[in-house]
């Protein structure tokens, strides 16, 4: 699967905060970290709607999200 050009991710926005999304390539999701949501992508085409808005818990476990190097 093509990963999320950049250009595409600079006019993404979280369609509940309308905030930065930032894009996490080992789970290939989209991120929201006001919303502490993320959204998934699906053949390269982000679900931007809110209902499929996850919790972050949910693709990083208990523990809260940390910044990878
Ligand atoms: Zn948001």
């Amino acid at each position: 699967m093509d990963k999320l050009p950049k250009e595409l991710l600079n006019l993404l926005a979280c369609p509940v905060c309308k905030g930065e999304l930032s894009y996490d390539e080992k789970k290939e999701v989209l991120v929201c970290d006001a919303c502490g949501v993320f959204y998934e992508v699906r053949d390269g085409i982000p679900d931007l709607i809110p209902e499929q808005a996850r919790p972050l818990s949910e693709l990083y476990g208990e523990a809260p999200p940390e910044r990878q190097p």
